[in-house]
Parts: C-alpha cells; sequence; structure tokens
C-alpha cells in the first residue's frame, strides 16, 4: 500500500545510489540511466563537485529571506547575464514557476507601457510548460487540462509549423509568442533556425515579445549554452530550470532589459527562489557546463551518438521511424508505440523515457562518456533486434 496519490504510474523499481551515468536499485542492479531525472542531472549522479558544493554550503548558510542580499544569487545571475542575452534574472524553483513568471513579466511590461491590452499568450497547440493552471491552458492539451477548468483564459494557440495559423492568431490583444525551441514532451521537435529567425523578426514587426521556454533544451542540452543560439535571435524572455541545478530544484527568468522594467518591488517573488543552497549549487554547475571546452564535448558525444543512431535507423528501417533531437536531447521515434521498446531497454539495464509521437526519449548526463553511449548502442540494437 502507498499513501502516496496516484497521480503517476510509476515502474515497480527505486534506487539506492547513483554515480555518473549509472543508477544502482535497492535490489542490487546497475542500469545506465539515460533519463537523468528528465534531463535534469546535467552532470550525472553525485558529481564530485556539486557534493563538494552541497556539503561546505549546508554547514554555512542554508536559506535566508528575499528580503536580504543574497551574494550567491548575484553571483549566479551575473554569470548567467555574462553568458546570454540576458540583462536580469528572477530566480524560481521549477521550471512551471519559471514559465508562469515570464507570462507574468510580458503582461507587467505592456501594463508598465501603459498597454494593458496586450495580455494574450500565443502558444504552440500541444506544447509543455509545466503543470500549474496557466501553465497547462498554455499547453492547450487536452489531456492535461481535462477535470481542471474554468479555463485560465489569456492563451491562443497555433499548430507547430503552421505559419499561417501563427500570424492569423496574433492580434492587438497579444502580448507574446512563447514556444519551446525543442518540443520535449511533445516529441523532440525541434524548431528549425530559419523559423526561430522569422518568428524573431515577426514578434519584432508586431512589436510583441518573444518567449523562449529552454527548461529542457538549455543549459548545454542542445550542446549549445541556449538552442536557439545557433539562430543568432535573441529572445526577450527565457524561462530554464531542469539542468541548471544538476539535480537540486532551481527555475529561473532570463530577461532582457526592455521587459524588466515592469518588474518593481513586490510585484513578484518567491519564498524559496534564489536561496543560498540552491544557489551555490547552481554556480558550480555553471562553472562546468558554461566553458567552451565542456560544450565542444557535447557536441562530439552529440555527433557520435546520432550518427550511430542513424546507422541504427538503417538497419532496422521497420522499427525506427525516425532519430530526431540536437545535442544530448535525442528521440528515437518508433513506428509503433514505444511501450513495449522502453520496457525491453530497462530489462536491458538502460533507462529511457517517453515522449509523444512514438518517441523514445535519450536524456544522457552532459559528460556522458562515449563508452557509455557504445553501452547504450548495443541495448538498442539488441532491443531492435529482438523486437522484430
Ligand atoms: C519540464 C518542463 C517544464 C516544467 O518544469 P517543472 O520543473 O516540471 O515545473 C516547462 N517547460 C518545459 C519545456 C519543460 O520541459
Amino acid at each position: 500500500m502507498s499513501y502516496l496519490a496516484k497521480n503517476y504510474n510509476r515502474k515497480k523499481i527505486a534506487f539506492k545510489y547513483g554515480k555518473g551515468s549509472y543508477l544502482f536499485s535497492t535490489d542490487g542492479k546497475k542500469y545506465l540511466d539515460f533519463v537523468q531525472g528528465i534531463a535534469v542531472n546535467s552532470l550525472g549522479h553525485a558529481h564530485p563537485k556539486l557534493v563538494k558544493t552541497i556539503r561546505n554550503q549546508s554547514k554555512k548558510l542554508w536559506h535566508v529571506s528575499n528580503a536580504f542580499q543574497i551574494p550567491e544569487g548575484e553571483k549566479l545571475a551575473k554569470k548567467l547575464c555574462q553568458k546570454t542575452f540576458a540583462d536580469y534574472v528572477m530566480f524560481q524553483n521549477s521550471g512551471a514557476e519559471a514559465t508562469e513568471a515570464s507570462i507574468k513579466v510580458a503582461r507587467r511590461y505592456f501594463y508598465s507601457i501603459g498597454k494593458p491590452h496586450k495580455n494574450r499568450v500565443l502558444c504552440v497547440q500541444n506544447a509543455f510548460h509545466g503543470r500549474t493552471l496557466a501553465a497547462i491552458f498554455a499547453s492547450g492539451s487536452k489531456k492535461m487540462t481535462e477535470g481542471f477548468g474554468p479555463k485560465v483564459p489569456g492563451f491562443d494557440h497555433f499548430v507547430f509549423g503552421d505559419h499561417k495559423s501563427l500570424k492569423k492568431k496574433i492580434t492587438k490583444n497579444t502580448a507574446a509568442i512563447m514556444v519551446e525551441n525543442i518540443m520535449g514532451e511533445g516529441g523532440i521537435k525541434v524548431i528549425p533556425d530559419f523559423c526561430l529567425k522569422e518568428l524573431r523578426k515577426l514578434c519584432d514587426k508586431k512589436k510583441i515579445l518573444l518567449i523562449a521556454d529552454s527548461v529542457q533544451d538549455g543549459i548545454g542540452r542542445s550542446s549549445d549554452f541556449f538552442a536557439f543560439e545557433r539562430s543568432g535571435i535573441k529572445p526577450d524572455i527565457v524561462p530554464i530550470a531542469k539542468g541548471i541545478g544538476g539535480g537540486f530544484p532551481i527555475g529561473a527568468v532570463l530577461m532582457n532589459k526592455k521587459v524588466a522594467s515592469g518588474m518593481k518591488p513586490g510585484t513578484h517573488g518567491s519564498t524559496f527562489g534564489g536561496n543560498p543552497l540552491a544557489m551555490a549549487v547552481g554556480n558550480t554547475v555553471m562553472d562546468i557546463i558554461s566553458s567552451k571546452k565542456f560544450l565542444n564535448n557535447v557536441k562530439r558525444s552529440s555527433k557520435y551518438f546520432f550518427s550511430k543512431l542513424n546507422k541504427l535507423k538503417e538497419k532496422y528501417p521497420s522499427i525506427i521511424k525516425e532519430i530526431r533531437g540536437r545535442g544530448l536531447l535525442i528521440g528515437i521515434q518508433l513506428h509503433k508505440d514505444q511501450t513495449k521498446f522502453i520496457k525491453k531497454l530497462m530489462e536491458n539495464k538502460l533507462l529511457t523515457i517517453r515522449a509523444a509521437e512514438n518517441v523514445i526519449r535519450i536524456l544522457p548526463p552532459l559528460n556522458v562518456k562515449i563508452k557509455e553511449i557504445d553501452l547504450a548502442l548495443k541495448i538498442i540494437d539488441k532491443v531492435c533486434s529482438e523486437v522484430k
């Protein structure tokens, strides 16, 4: 009997500890973990530098109110701004909070310039922005919103890739367009660089804001620090979470100077957001991932993984339909439902997770070793040969 509410369909497996790319179960088995908490443990399990950071900071200071200065947060915000388009950062605790706060920043900006009617956010139908009331209605997904009405107003939707519907849905009340650079839960669908460029141009032309949800594809996951960097664009607002904490819950909103002008004392807050313990961890993660050498290594691992996966696709064309994604945010799309395949991978000690459109999501730690990728490929090859 479990006293946990039944909002998850959990696999019957628990883990005692983790080390790097591996997890060790309570029944003594060793698994290659290519879920990593869904792109959260960007440096794998129990990274020595993160363990050291937590140990040291936990002896000094865990939490103080945002009513006081928090130097660790100042430091992390500075690093994030120096590395990216952003001029200001607002710390939260999770992805959903970060996307909601991003919507608040957008609305507040238009309010502050005397255009409060510009308050609607245009989103991709069936995107994923988290599970708060606003975030589920931002996604517009029937599955996520069912039973949670009344509908939170203020969101419009367009179909992924349908440029006509996108342009048609922009009205005088639109404040922002919000997209995931790479749809994670939605099946690892990448917005092509030229589309991101056009999206930026469109927002400029219509004088609306661009929110690039980088919760899953940010912080090195795409092999660039941010996935949108490759297109050369600068969004106005970027929510982040997952990878920045390396396993510690951290969320944040990055924003440019223009939109930040709407955020005055008292407009937003978070009790836990940006506390010293979280910020100490975030600083260590940031120092490691933001280096050029580290990101180049992610690019190398990614290139290797993709080329080998595409070979498997050629070997098993009746099973694998497409290899999707970028960096180490990888989707293997099957022709058929992926449930059984994922189960078989797990029986062979490789952990993966599903996404929409029959996709198996593969999320190794960003510092994954080539021999670990080889092991995963061997297991995927074996399962392909068995389900044939
Ligand atoms: C996971 C995710 C979120 C929500 O993050 P939580 O920490 O689960 O609230 C939001 N946006 C995207 C793109 C995500 O992948």
